[in-house]
Protein backbone atom coordinates (compact mmCIF):
# COMPACT_ATOMS: atom_id res chain seq x y z
CA UNK A 1 0.00 0.00 0.00
CA UNK A 2 1.45 3.47 -0.56
CA UNK A 3 0.01 5.13 2.16
CA UNK A 4 1.90 5.79 5.72
CA UNK A 5 1.28 2.63 7.91
CA UNK A 6 0.98 5.23 11.01
CA UNK A 7 -1.54 8.08 10.06
CA UNK A 8 -2.61 6.36 6.33
CA UNK A 9 -1.54 9.43 4.11
CA UNK A 10 -1.12 8.43 0.37
CA UNK A 11 2.39 8.69 -1.26
CA UNK A 12 4.03 7.01 1.32
CA UNK A 13 5.72 3.78 1.08
CA UNK A 14 6.83 3.51 4.91
CA UNK A 15 6.49 5.30 7.54
CA UNK A 16 6.25 9.62 7.08
CA UNK A 17 8.37 11.63 8.89
CA UNK A 18 5.92 12.78 11.16
CA UNK A 19 4.46 9.27 12.46
CA UNK A 20 8.38 8.44 12.08
CA UNK A 21 9.34 10.82 14.91
CA UNK A 22 6.01 10.28 17.43
CA UNK A 23 6.41 6.26 17.35
CA UNK A 24 9.94 6.36 16.93
CA UNK A 25 11.36 9.13 18.29
CA UNK A 26 13.30 11.90 17.15
CA UNK A 27 16.55 10.91 15.41
CA UNK A 28 16.08 7.28 15.72
CA UNK A 29 16.96 4.77 12.88
CA UNK A 30 14.88 3.84 10.11
CA UNK A 31 12.31 1.68 11.51
CA UNK A 32 10.48 -0.37 8.88
CA UNK A 33 7.04 -1.21 8.97
CA UNK A 34 7.46 -5.09 8.60
CA UNK A 35 8.72 -6.95 11.85
CA UNK A 36 11.75 -8.88 11.35
CA UNK A 37 9.95 -12.30 12.25
CA UNK A 38 6.68 -14.38 11.02
CA UNK A 39 3.48 -15.17 12.74
CA UNK A 40 4.41 -18.17 13.51
CA UNK A 41 7.62 -17.00 14.53
CA UNK A 42 6.23 -14.86 17.03
CA UNK A 43 3.70 -17.25 18.25
CA UNK A 44 6.64 -19.64 19.35
CA UNK A 45 8.60 -16.80 21.05
CA UNK A 46 5.52 -15.76 22.94
CA UNK A 47 5.18 -19.15 24.87
CA UNK A 48 9.11 -19.30 25.26
CA UNK A 49 9.24 -15.54 26.72
CA UNK A 50 6.18 -15.88 28.62
CA UNK A 51 5.69 -19.55 29.22
CA UNK A 52 2.18 -19.49 28.37
CA UNK A 53 -0.19 -21.88 26.45
CA UNK A 54 -1.77 -20.45 23.05
CA UNK A 55 -5.13 -21.89 23.32
CA UNK A 56 -7.75 -21.30 20.44
CA UNK A 57 -9.98 -19.86 22.37
CA UNK A 58 -7.23 -17.52 24.28
CA UNK A 59 -7.61 -14.13 22.60
CA UNK A 60 -4.77 -12.72 25.00
CA UNK A 61 -2.51 -12.89 21.87
CA UNK A 62 -0.52 -9.12 22.37
CA UNK A 63 3.44 -8.95 23.21
CA UNK A 64 5.44 -6.18 24.44
CA UNK A 65 8.29 -5.24 22.14
CA UNK A 66 11.34 -2.72 22.49
CA UNK A 67 13.20 -0.85 19.71
CA UNK A 68 16.67 -2.57 19.81
CA UNK A 69 18.93 -1.08 17.04
CA UNK A 70 16.44 0.26 14.64
CA UNK A 71 14.13 -3.37 15.25
CA UNK A 72 10.89 -4.00 17.08
CA UNK A 73 12.08 -6.70 19.13
CA UNK A 74 9.78 -9.20 21.12
CA UNK A 75 10.90 -8.63 24.58
CA UNK A 76 9.30 -10.22 28.76
CA UNK A 77 8.35 -7.16 29.64
CA UNK A 78 9.01 -3.89 29.79
CA UNK A 79 9.34 -2.27 26.31
CA UNK A 80 7.77 0.97 25.12
CA UNK A 81 5.41 -0.69 22.17
CA UNK A 82 2.65 -3.83 22.16
CA UNK A 83 2.08 -5.72 19.48
CA UNK A 84 -1.40 -7.05 18.81
CA UNK A 85 -1.80 -9.60 16.34
CA UNK A 86 -5.39 -11.27 14.83
CA UNK A 87 -6.40 -13.08 17.88
CA UNK A 88 -7.19 -16.55 17.70
CA UNK A 89 -11.03 -17.80 18.41
CA UNK A 90 -14.51 -17.87 16.93
CA UNK A 91 -15.43 -14.37 16.18
CA UNK A 92 -16.28 -13.01 12.75
CA UNK A 93 -13.94 -11.99 10.57
CA UNK A 94 -11.29 -11.63 12.90
CA UNK A 95 -8.20 -11.32 10.14
CA UNK A 96 -9.49 -7.53 10.07
CA UNK A 97 -9.41 -7.04 13.74
CA UNK A 98 -5.46 -4.71 13.41
CA UNK A 99 -6.62 -3.35 10.91
CA UNK A 100 -9.76 -1.86 12.56
CA UNK A 101 -8.07 -1.24 15.62
CA UNK A 102 -5.62 1.17 13.48
CA UNK A 103 -7.91 2.74 11.71
CA UNK A 104 -10.68 3.54 14.64
CA UNK A 105 -7.57 4.72 16.44
CA UNK A 106 -6.67 7.37 13.46
CA UNK A 107 -10.88 8.55 12.80
CA UNK A 108 -10.50 9.32 16.70
CA UNK A 109 -7.74 11.18 15.89
CA UNK A 110 -7.97 12.66 12.67
CA UNK A 111 -11.70 13.58 12.36
CA UNK A 112 -12.36 13.91 16.03
CA UNK A 113 -9.41 15.13 17.26
CA UNK A 114 -9.75 12.87 20.63
CA UNK A 115 -6.10 12.17 21.83
CA UNK A 116 -5.03 8.95 21.54
CA UNK A 117 -2.30 6.78 21.64
CA UNK A 118 0.40 6.57 18.58
CA UNK A 119 -0.54 3.83 16.46
CA UNK A 120 0.47 1.69 13.12
CA UNK A 121 -0.54 -1.07 10.98
CA UNK A 122 2.57 -3.36 10.97
CA UNK A 123 3.06 -6.61 8.99
CA UNK A 124 4.79 -9.74 9.99
CA UNK A 125 7.77 -11.11 7.87
CA UNK A 126 4.83 -13.88 6.06
CA UNK A 127 2.38 -10.67 5.03
CA UNK A 128 -0.32 -10.62 8.39
CA UNK A 129 -1.31 -7.50 9.72
CA UNK A 130 -0.84 -6.60 13.37
CA UNK A 131 -1.12 -3.87 15.40
CA UNK A 132 1.42 -1.81 17.22
CA UNK A 133 0.73 0.49 19.73
CA UNK A 134 3.52 2.87 21.74
CA UNK A 135 2.62 2.99 25.39
CA UNK A 136 1.87 6.52 26.87
CA UNK A 137 2.66 5.48 30.30
CA UNK A 138 6.56 4.31 29.52
CA UNK A 139 8.79 7.60 29.11
CA UNK A 140 12.13 7.24 26.80
CA UNK A 141 14.13 6.44 29.68
CA UNK A 142 11.65 3.54 30.53
CA UNK A 143 10.07 4.68 33.45
CA UNK A 144 6.56 4.34 34.59
CA UNK A 145 4.31 6.54 35.05
CA UNK A 146 1.74 5.71 37.77
CA UNK A 147 -1.76 4.46 35.77
CA UNK A 148 -4.93 2.82 36.60
CA UNK A 149 -8.18 1.98 35.07
CA UNK A 150 -11.64 2.20 36.66
CA UNK A 151 -12.45 -1.14 37.32
CA UNK A 152 -9.35 -0.67 39.51
CA UNK A 153 -9.72 2.71 41.05
CA UNK A 154 -13.52 1.54 41.65
CA UNK A 155 -12.64 -1.64 43.40
CA UNK A 156 -13.61 -3.89 41.44
CA UNK A 157 -12.00 -7.50 40.36
CA UNK A 158 -13.45 -10.93 40.07
CA UNK A 159 -13.03 -11.47 43.16
CA UNK A 160 -15.57 -8.70 44.47
CA UNK A 161 -17.70 -8.32 41.91
CA UNK A 162 -17.34 -11.76 39.56
CA UNK A 163 -16.46 -12.76 36.19
CA UNK A 164 -18.61 -9.28 34.81
CA UNK A 165 -17.05 -6.79 37.03
CA UNK A 166 -15.51 -4.68 33.75
CA UNK A 167 -19.30 -4.47 33.08
CA UNK A 168 -20.65 -4.08 36.30
CA UNK A 169 -20.40 -0.35 35.45
CA UNK A 170 -21.72 2.60 34.15
CA UNK A 171 -20.50 5.44 32.31
CA UNK A 172 -21.96 8.48 34.38
CA UNK A 173 -20.01 6.57 37.68
CA UNK A 174 -16.84 6.98 35.60
CA UNK A 175 -17.34 10.61 35.55
CA UNK A 176 -18.23 10.49 39.35
CA UNK A 177 -14.63 9.37 39.66
CA UNK A 178 -12.77 11.77 37.21
CA UNK A 179 -14.94 14.61 39.25
CA UNK A 180 -13.70 12.99 42.80
CA UNK A 181 -10.01 12.20 41.64
CA UNK A 182 -8.68 14.90 38.97
CA UNK A 183 -8.30 18.52 39.75
CA UNK A 184 -9.17 19.66 36.52
CA UNK A 185 -12.40 17.33 36.16
CA UNK A 186 -14.07 19.59 33.59
CA UNK A 187 -11.89 19.23 30.86
CA UNK A 188 -11.65 15.58 31.71
CA UNK A 189 -15.62 15.22 31.46
CA UNK A 190 -15.50 16.54 28.53
CA UNK A 191 -13.23 14.56 27.18
CA UNK A 192 -14.77 11.67 28.77
CA UNK A 193 -18.09 12.39 27.41
CA UNK A 194 -16.38 12.83 23.88
CA UNK A 195 -15.19 9.49 24.13
CA UNK A 196 -18.38 7.78 24.99
CA UNK A 197 -20.00 9.24 22.32
CA UNK A 198 -16.79 8.61 19.99
CA UNK A 199 -17.50 4.67 21.10
CA UNK A 200 -20.99 4.75 20.24
CA UNK A 201 -20.38 6.31 16.94
CA UNK A 202 -17.78 3.69 15.52
CA UNK A 203 -19.66 1.01 17.18
CA UNK A 204 -17.38 -0.24 19.86
CA UNK A 205 -19.69 -2.49 22.10
CA UNK A 206 -16.72 -3.05 24.70
CA UNK A 207 -15.64 0.29 25.70
CA UNK A 208 -15.84 -1.55 29.66
CA UNK A 209 -14.48 0.14 32.90
CA UNK A 210 -10.65 -1.22 31.97
CA UNK A 211 -10.70 0.64 28.79
CA UNK A 212 -10.45 4.34 30.52
CA UNK A 213 -7.68 5.16 32.98
CA UNK A 214 -6.57 8.08 34.81
CA UNK A 215 -2.47 8.40 34.31
CA UNK A 216 -0.61 10.56 37.01
CA UNK A 217 1.51 13.07 36.12
CA UNK A 218 4.74 12.50 37.28
CA UNK A 219 6.17 16.34 37.97
CA UNK A 220 2.89 17.40 39.50
CA UNK A 221 1.37 14.69 40.86
CA UNK A 222 -1.59 15.01 39.37
CA UNK A 223 -4.12 12.93 37.71
CA UNK A 224 -5.88 13.17 34.22
CA UNK A 225 -7.79 10.89 31.90
CA UNK A 226 -5.14 9.02 29.73
CA UNK A 227 -5.29 9.43 25.86
CA UNK A 228 -7.66 6.68 24.80
CA UNK A 229 -6.78 3.37 23.73
CA UNK A 230 -8.43 -0.23 22.75
CA UNK A 231 -11.23 1.61 19.99
CA UNK A 232 -12.42 -0.76 17.30
CA UNK A 233 -15.56 -1.76 15.93
CA UNK A 234 -16.76 -4.53 17.58
CA UNK A 235 -19.90 -5.05 15.96
CA UNK A 236 -17.58 -6.24 12.90
CA UNK A 237 -16.64 -9.39 14.63
CA UNK A 238 -19.40 -9.88 17.21
CA UNK A 239 -22.65 -8.26 15.38
CA UNK A 240 -25.44 -9.58 18.24
CA UNK A 241 -23.16 -7.66 20.78
CA UNK A 242 -25.22 -4.94 22.72
CA UNK A 243 -24.01 -1.56 21.79
CA UNK A 244 -22.56 0.16 25.03
CA UNK A 245 -20.62 -1.98 27.59
CA UNK A 246 -21.81 -0.16 30.33
CA UNK A 247 -25.56 1.70 30.64
CA UNK A 248 -25.39 5.34 30.77
CA UNK A 249 -26.43 6.02 33.80
CA UNK A 250 -25.72 5.05 37.27
CA UNK A 251 -29.62 4.45 38.61
CA UNK A 252 -32.25 2.37 36.20
CA UNK A 253 -33.09 5.97 34.38
CA UNK A 254 -34.52 5.96 31.28
CA UNK A 255 -35.43 8.71 29.15
CA UNK A 256 -39.13 9.20 26.96
CA UNK A 257 -36.83 8.55 23.99
CA UNK A 258 -35.13 5.21 25.62
CA UNK A 259 -38.41 3.87 26.65
CA UNK A 260 -40.55 4.09 23.64
CA UNK A 261 -37.12 3.20 21.09
CA UNK A 262 -34.99 0.87 23.37
CA UNK A 263 -31.75 2.21 22.13
CA UNK A 264 -29.47 5.54 23.14
CA UNK A 265 -30.25 8.45 20.90
CA UNK A 266 -29.79 12.13 21.19
CA UNK A 267 -31.74 12.76 24.42
CA UNK A 268 -30.37 9.80 26.41
CA UNK A 269 -26.48 11.91 25.74
CA UNK A 270 -28.35 15.26 26.44
CA UNK A 271 -28.98 13.93 29.58
CA UNK A 272 -25.86 12.12 30.45
CA UNK A 273 -23.91 15.28 29.50
CA UNK A 274 -26.37 17.10 31.91
CA UNK A 275 -25.52 14.60 34.64
CA UNK A 276 -21.64 15.46 33.56
CA UNK A 277 -21.74 18.82 34.32
CA UNK A 278 -21.17 20.03 30.65
CA UNK A 279 -22.15 23.55 29.06
CA UNK A 280 -24.90 22.80 27.15
CA UNK A 281 -23.28 25.23 23.86
CA UNK A 282 -20.32 22.37 24.41
CA UNK A 283 -22.84 19.17 24.12
CA UNK A 284 -24.35 20.71 21.20
CA UNK A 285 -21.10 21.55 19.69
CA UNK A 286 -19.85 18.10 20.49
CA UNK A 287 -23.43 16.34 18.95
CA UNK A 288 -23.20 18.46 15.89
CA UNK A 289 -19.36 17.03 15.27
CA UNK A 290 -20.55 13.65 15.25
CA UNK A 291 -23.45 14.16 13.86
CA UNK A 292 -21.65 16.35 10.65
CA UNK A 293 -18.91 14.12 10.22
CA UNK A 294 -19.53 11.17 8.03
CA UNK A 295 -17.53 12.24 4.51
CA UNK A 296 -13.93 12.44 6.76
CA UNK A 297 -14.77 9.23 8.64
CA UNK A 298 -16.05 7.59 4.91
CA UNK A 299 -12.72 9.00 3.48
CA UNK A 300 -10.62 7.35 5.79
CA UNK A 301 -12.62 4.06 6.00
CA UNK A 302 -11.42 3.81 2.27
CA UNK A 303 -8.16 4.61 2.82
CA UNK A 304 -8.00 1.80 5.02
CA UNK A 305 -6.57 -1.79 3.91
CA UNK A 306 -9.94 -3.35 5.16
CA UNK A 307 -12.12 -5.48 2.44
CA UNK A 308 -14.65 -3.82 0.85
CA UNK A 309 -16.86 -6.05 2.35
CA UNK A 310 -15.79 -4.88 6.04
CA UNK A 311 -15.52 -1.39 4.39
CA UNK A 312 -18.82 -1.30 3.63
CA UNK A 313 -20.33 -2.91 6.77
CA UNK A 314 -18.40 -0.38 8.41
CA UNK A 315 -19.41 2.62 6.67
CA UNK A 316 -23.34 0.92 7.30
CA UNK A 317 -22.94 0.82 11.10
CA UNK A 318 -21.52 4.06 11.38
CA UNK A 319 -24.12 5.59 9.59
CA UNK A 320 -26.62 4.03 11.55
CA UNK A 321 -25.19 5.15 14.72
CA UNK A 322 -25.29 9.03 13.10
CA UNK A 323 -28.93 8.67 12.72
CA UNK A 324 -29.43 7.80 16.34
CA UNK A 325 -27.67 10.57 17.83
CA UNK A 326 -29.72 12.45 15.15
CA UNK A 327 -32.49 11.39 16.77
CA UNK A 328 -34.17 13.57 19.50
CA UNK A 329 -37.69 12.36 20.08
CA UNK A 330 -38.05 15.23 22.40
CA UNK A 331 -36.62 18.03 19.80
CA UNK A 332 -33.64 19.18 22.21
CA UNK A 333 -31.99 19.72 18.43
ZN1 LIG B 1 2.10 9.25 8.75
Amino acid sequence: MNRCPGCLKAGHKTFCTRCHRTLFGPGSKRVPAVLPFTRPAYDREKVAVTGERLSLSGVQTKMPLALVDGHLQMVQSGGQYILKPRPHGTFLRLEAAPINEHLTMQIARQVFRISVADSALVTFQDGEHAYLVRRFDVQSNGQRSLQEDFAQISGRSPDTHGANYKYDFSYEAIGNLIRRHVATFRVDLERFFTLVVFNYLVNNGDAHAKNFSLIRDDTTSQYNLTPAYDLLNTRLHLPDESRTALDLFQDDFETESFKKQAFYAYDDFAEFAKRLGLVETRFRRIMETFIGKNCDVETLIDASELSDECKGLYKHHVRDRVAALANSLAKLR
